[in-house]
């Protein structure tokens, strides 16, 4: 079965953009938290794909979402609505401060949506003078154009011509710099209510009550990306009702989908009122198959008993983390919240958090990294409390392998 029809990883090279550099293990099938590859070696996956599969693999509920829509009607363009996405959008609206959704397919396209409405609503309501957007240093957005300049690595946008201007960057957590900059002239801060891709950092209180009241002052719309931290992440369903700060504007995706692609962009009525018809659109955003498969895992998720787990399997991460720091002691500090952790490697091991996911990958366990001195982990919000204990034993023999 190896290499049915030479679908190996030598393919990859041969044949895909090579904007990518994948392991050399090719899973061919899931169940829960455990997957499988071409050589059917088992592994326990607290990746997740990178935060995505939040029911794990081919959940029954997912499952029978997608075949049963698949009986049903795969696509119909937007000249015409859908059951399914009706029925998502009116569920997101219950489940957090939003009144109105737009569907897309991606997070970058979320927060695309996110910035060119804000820019339109500033326009609108103040004029084109008022178009900064503030955004933070190591933060991230998604790969468009527009979302990789607001995002905070120039790596990302440098090398591609002259970028979306206006866009500012800033100190994550640095109130002083953030009131130094921003002012009536800002149009809208984006920013994740915990950085992922950035390392694992959560806001200070501090900060993120005095980023929404500075917006406030301002008449600055305040975009929460929740890309990563959405859909029960952080044992809350949205991380925003974790802090105590509501956004004008929330996207959401990764998870959303537990696999199938959609994103999602949360307003309020009024701000949604500027995209008036014909202003902005996607061919699948909304699509049935995908809203269908979306409105299952939300379903799940957002169970008040599903969310009181996630904080639960935090605390056997955490528990299982220090554990393996007292043998091996190669953590500095373990961060994050809910199943959204970071394991952040001493001094002594700066960069080498991708010998770790390697060596993890050898033992039979998947994990991630965020950035060259931290080890990330997004596993299922329903993981089996044995497979966090199987994953962790294999991640203890990983380091041990390198120690
Ligand atoms: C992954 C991610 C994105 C981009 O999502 P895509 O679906 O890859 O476009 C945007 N923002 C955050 C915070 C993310 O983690």
């Amino acid at each position: 079965m190896a290499t049915q029809n030479n679908v190996d990883r030598a393919l990859f090279d041969e044949v895909m953009v090579p904007c990518y550099s994948p392991m050399e293990v090719i899973p061919v099938k899931g169940k829960g938290s455990r997957v499988w590859d071409q050589a059917e070696k088992e592994y326990v996956d607290f990746a997740g794909g990178i935060a995505v599969s939040c029911l794990g693999h081919c959940h029954p509920a997912m499952v029978a979402a997608l075949t049963d829509q698949a009986q049903k009607i795969w696509h119909l363009s937007n000249v015409m609505t859908n059951e399914p996405a009706l029925r998502l959008a009116k569920k997101l609206t219950e489940l957090s401060f939003a009144e109105k959704v737009f569907f897309a397919n991606s997070g970058a396209e979320a927060n695309e949506a996110a910035l060119k409405l804000a820019r339109r609503w500033a326009v609108d309501n103040y004029g084109p003078e008022k178009s900064e957007i503030i955004a933070f240093q190591q933060g991230f957005h998604g790969r468009t154009f527009f979302t990789v300049t607001v995002g905070g690595q120039s790596s990302y946008s440098d090398g591609f011509g002259p970028k979306p201007s206006d866009v500012v960057h800033l100190p994550y957590n640095d109130l002083a710099a953030f009131k130094a900059q921003i002012s009536d002239r800002t149009c809208a801060v984006m920013m994740e209510p915990l950085q992922g891709e950035g390392g694992i950092i959560s806001p200070t209180p501090e900060f993120i009550q005095a980023v929404r009241t500075l917006c406030d002052e301002h008449n600055a719309l305040l975009i929460f990306d929740e890309v990563q931290t959405g859909n029960g992440r952080t044992g809350d369903f949205y991380a925003y009702q974790g802090t105590g700060v509501t956004p004008d504007i929330l996207s959401t995706a990764k998870s959303l989908g537990g696999g199938f692609p959609i994103g999602a962009m949360l307003t309020t009525t009024a701000i949604a009122s500027h995209f008036k018809v014909g202003v902005h659109g996607s061919t699948y955003g909304g699509n049935p198959l995908a809203c269908a498969v979306a409105e299952s895992v939300v379903n799940v998720i957002s169970q008040p008993q599903i969310l009181a787990g996630v904080k639960e399997k935090e605390q056997l991460f955490r528990d299982g983390l220090e554990r393996i720091n007292a043998k091996y002691p190669i953590f500095s500090e373990i961060r994050g919240k809910g199943l959204l952790l970071g394991a952040v490697l001493t001094e002594e091991w700066h960069g080498r958090a991708r010998d770790i996911l390697q060596a993890a990958g050898k033992a039979g366990v998947l994990v991630l990294v965020a950035g060259p001195n931290v080890v990330r982990f997004t596993p299922s919000l329903v993981i089996e409390d044995v497979d966090i204990q199987e994953g962790l034993l294999r991640l203890e023999k990983a380091i041990a392998s390198l120690t």
